[in-house]
């Protein structure tokens, strides 16, 4: 990673005094009653925040956007306060809530804390408006972007302020993930197995390709196997599967085998007529799914055999997506195997996405996995490789 590290200034004393500027992700599920439901994102932005005060910082202005608000119309409901009270008791100290912060018509005790309140009921933010940035840009000495969340959108805190500031840098959960992925997308260690899984090749397609280029074994799953199944010939009956992707299925199983690598599909599934999670489930060979069933995990030989595989390698394993509809239990089992496999495998092995992090969690894996990452959207874009906005901008600067 070709960025300014904030550890480095840190180290350096470069920090001293100075006004820091997070730009962190937040952005956490919130309970019925307003408080936060899942603090994971709050704790991972807990190192930057700690560095700065560690590193002597005169003031630590952290800010993030929560939920989807509209630009200029701030409501309770977008409001980080429940964040900013999450935060207080981790950090064990005083976290200030501050509105209409853009101009810096705000003040700040030495050494304090403050959250400046969710950056995308600013007018522009989405559309990364250079006159926001601008002024945004003005409110510190060093501006730190560690929203890896939101690393792969060019908004004005995500993107512009890093533009105009004074300095910018990568905080420490930014760098940490990239270096995560990068370990396994740019030069990663022999062999590789992706596991691409999940509802649909459409939303996966980029991440496909790409890794079709690089791994040795591509395990794919869930509706996304449907797609592969039915680009082999077999019978899917009613799954869930995209037709119009048979072709582009096709390319990634050749484009694999004319590289010596394999996609292994499986023998066997289970197959249900209903989708409900007391649906009776079934295990049958993969070539006599009948035309009223529709596949809703991988069979046990198949869990078995793929997970064999993973336990046995000591290169590097990168999962995203369940095999199958894991949130059933009757459907679970092929993820479970997936699960156990990853844990119990000797190489590094990196997960991440929505439904993928809630399997881990179903599965009490977390412990195991080398590197869950935070990012959704980034952690697949990254699979896709693509360089990401905030990346681009830190590597730019690093220049200066
Ligand atoms: P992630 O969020 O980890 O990237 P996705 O959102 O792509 O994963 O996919 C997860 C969803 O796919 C889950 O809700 C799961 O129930 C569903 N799914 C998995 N296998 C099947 C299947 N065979 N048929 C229908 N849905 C499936
Ligand atoms: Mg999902």
């Amino acid at each position: 990673m070709k960025a300014k590290k904030f550890a480095e200034l840190v180290a350096q004393g470069a920090v001293q005094g100075k006004r820091v500027f997070i730009r962190a992700d937040l952005n956490v599920p919130l309970a019925e009653n307003g408080s936060v439901a899942d603090d994971t994102r709050i704790r991972a932005s807990l190192p930057a925040i700690r560095m700065a005060l560690e590193g002597g910082a005169a003031a630590v202005l952290v800010t993030s956007h929560l939920g989807r608000p509209k630009e200029g119309e701030p409501q309770a409901k977008d409001s980080l306060a429940p964040v900013a009270a999450r935060m207080a008791e981790l950090l064990g100290r005083p976290v200030r809530l501050v509105t209409d912060w853009v101009d810096g018509q705000f003040t700040t005790a030495p050494g304090e804390v403050v959250l400046l309140e969710n950056c995308r009921v600013n007018v522009g933010e989405k559309k990364n408006n250079p006159e926001l940035a601008q002024r945004i840009a003005k409110l510190a000495d060093i501006f730190v972007h560690d929203a890896f969340g939101t690393a792969h959108r060019a908004e004005a805190t995500t993107y512009g302020v890093f533009e105009y500031a004074p300095i910018a840098c990568a905080g420490p959960l930014l760098v940490q993930e990239v270096e995560a992925i990068e370990k396994v997308v740019a030069n990663p260690p022999r062999p590789l197995i992706a596991i691409v899984a999940g509802s649909k090749v459409s939303t996966k397609l980029t991440v496909l390709q790409n890794l079709a280029e690089k791994v040795d074994t591509l395990i794919v799953g869930g509706g996304i196997l449907n797609t592969f199944l039915m680009a082999a010939g077999k019978p899917v009956g009613k799954s869930l599967v995209e037709p119009d992707l048979v072709g582009e299925a096709k390319a990634v199983q050749e484009k694999m085998a004319a590289r010596g690598a394999d996609v292994p599909l499986p023998e066997d599934v289970v197959v249900a007529s209903e989708f409900r999670a007391d649906a009776p489930a079934t295990v049958k060979p993969t070539d006599a799914v009948a035309a009223d069933e529709m596949i809703l995990d991988v069979g046990p030989q198949f869990a078995e055999r793929i997970a064999q595989t993973i336990e046995a390698c000591t290169g590097a394993v990168v999962w995203n997506g369940p095999l199958g509809v894991f949130e059933f239990d009757a459907f679970a089992k092929g993820t479970e195997r997936l699960a156990r496999a990853i844990a119990a495998c000797p190489g590094f092995t990196l997960a991440g996405g929505g439904d993928t992090i809630a399997a881990i969690e179903k599965f009490g894996i977390a412990d195991q996995v080398d590197y869950i990452s935070t990012g959704g959207g980034a952690f697949l874009e990254m699979l896709e490789g693509k360089v990401l906005p905030a990346i681009e901008i830190l590597a730019k600067r690093a220049e200066d």
